[in-house]
């Protein structure tokens, strides 16, 4: 008797190819046969030929490192029909352990957010052996982060150059937690402390990516006016080492750089007909989310939150990181390519009145101008600060999302009460607003972009596809209004008929 059988379900199957119907059995944690319609019986027949019977979707964007310990059934994620997803990007993870935890917890905290839990583990295998033990909803995966490598070898010392030394120190860490089955490598090089890494030591890093034929993803430096040289320095990068490269939430920043999209594009093109394996992801939205105070110029970046928050109260220093924030020597400032219009208050430990408000309503609240307002709110910070900021045109988000190399990735944020939305509805979104209404792509493209393309970059032979002899991870959801209605994980239902079914049959994927 199978436990599972799908019937007569419209099948969208993670190919791209045409939707098709047929009967779908799952027993055990397997897809174990597909047949013609109204063909096999089970123990529990699902029968909704209306909806859209496709392979869990695959978020190969996320940062649930810590949620995952939080709330261990990811709810968000199922309830949008995600069955796995990729953490430890940006360059943000949490392993190999430092020395001091502290450096690891309060670099990444804005991102992934607070844990009272004891950070108890000091490499992949025992970090992912303690999400095991507490379960999980959904399956994931894990990048090796650079972070955490540059701090579990300089310590806090980490806003300068790595030594040769100490690069062979990172790199044998690094190939530690590839052979524990991490999936690749993350660096964030808009982000401290991984900003300070000179070439060498990168390049030394996908070394030992390549060696392990991994994945190497990055947040890159520089998605403002110096997109163009910052795709090209990770390009070349990765045709020198030869890994094969992600470029994460793929965008063009500020309204004056949204003309470099088409350049940008088809530079990546070029370098695939190269030889090189490169592609891309990004969240279905053109507004995104990070620290406020990522903000700062890179020059404060490093220094440590008190300090930070000093520096932008003194007046003489305020002055200066005015003048560098309004023109920007080299690096991405938000505040001048988006402006504060467009940057909005999402969370702020200090100053909840303010959450929700543009940084120029502040401004006019407070009587001051709204990168004072900006910096008044940072010195007074004492928790954790998330904004919002519309980054992209939306005809520029259209070209992303049809584009041929595009991945989905959710870019999921739960350091903060309200997060962005892409945390809890980036799937369903994607599919009501580029499917559904704007139709820029049908439903099997969408759905092969959020199953079957993900899983093919990842080298996973069991996942992404509605096939026999794959993992049953399945979503049935209506395709028109964007709604889940049933996700199994492993062959067990964690939604059934709408309704979360408090099982954690999710794995992590080594
Ligand atoms: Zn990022």
């Amino acid at each position: 008797m199978y436990d599972y059988v799908f019937s007569n379900a419209l099948i969208v199957d993670g190919t791209g190819r045409d939707a098709y119907r047929a009967d779908v059995a799952v027993y055990s944690s397997l897809i174990c046969l597909i047949e013609k319609p109204y063909s096999l019986s089970a123990r529990h027949v699902i029968d909704k030929p209306d909806l859209v019977l496709s392979p869990g979707f695959i978020d190969i964007h996320s940062h649930d490192d810590l949620e995952v310990l939080r709330n261990p059934s990811l709810l968000a994620k199922l309830a949008q029909g995600i069955t796995l997803d990729i953490n430890g990007n940006c360059g943000i993870g949490l392993f190999p352990m430092p020395k001091d935890k502290n450096d690891l917890i309060s670099l990444s905290e804005d991102i992934l957010g607070l844990y009272d839990g004891p950070f108890s583990w000091s490499d992949y295998s025992s970090y992912a052996e303690m999400i095991e033990k507490s379960g999980t909803g959904i399956n994931l995966g894990f990048l090796t982060a650079h972070s955490a490598l540059r701090l579990a070898v300089l310590g806090s010392d980490y806003a300068r150059a790595a030594g040769d030394k100490e690069i062979e120190e990172m790199c044998s860490l690094l190939d530690k937690q590839l052979k524990e089955g991490s999936l690749g490598f993350s660096t964030g090089l808009y982000y401290s402390p991984c900003m300070f890494a000179d070439k060498r030591e990168l390049l030394s890093l996908l070394s030992v990516v390549k060696r392990n034929d991994k994945l190497f993803s990055v947040h890159h430096r520089c998605e403002g006016d110096d997109i163009i040289e910052s795709v090209s320095e990770v390009l070349n990068l990765a045709s020198e080492s030869g890994v094969r490269l992600e470029i994460s939430h793929l965008k063009a920043i500020g309204r004056d750089n949204q003309d470099k999209i088409d350049s940008v594009l088809s530079m990546i093109e070029s370098a695939r007909k190269t030889g090189l394996d490169v592609r891309f992801d990004q969240y279905p939205y053109e507004y995104g989310s990070t620290s406020l105070f990522s903000l700062l110029p890179p020059d404060i970046q490093h220094l440590s939150r008190i300090e930070q928050r000093l520096a932008v109260s003194l007046d003489n220093e305020r002055e200066e990181i005015k003048k560098e924030m309004l023109s920007p020597s080299g690096w991405d400032s938000i505040y001048s390519l988006v402006g504060p219009d467009d940057i909005k208050m999402l969370s702020l430990d200090s100053h909840h009145e303010l959450e929700g408000l543009s940084l120029t309503q502040i401004g006019r609240m407070w009587n001051s101008d709204p990168l004072d307002a900006l910096l008044d709110i940072l010195s007074d910070e004492t928790g954790r600060a998330v904004m919002m900021d519309v980054t992209e045109s939306m005809e520029n988000l259209k070209k992303i999302m049809r584009h041929p190399l595009m991945g989905f990735g959710t870019d999921s944020l739960f350091s903060s009460s309200s997060p962005h939305p892409r945390t809890r509805d980036a799937a369903m979104h994607l599919i009501r607003k580029f499917v559904s209404e704007d139709k820029i792509l049908s439903l099997k493209e969408a759905v092969r972009k959020m199953s079957g393309e993900n899983a093919d970059r990842l080298r996973l032979k069991d996942r992404g596809y509605i096939r026999e002899g794959m993992k049953a991870d399945l979503v049935l959801f209506n395709a028109e209004k964007g709604v889940v209605d049933t996700v199994l994980v492993n062959g067990k239902a964690a939604i059934l008929d709408g309704e979360y079914q408090k099982t954690l049959s999710g794995a992590i994927i080594r």
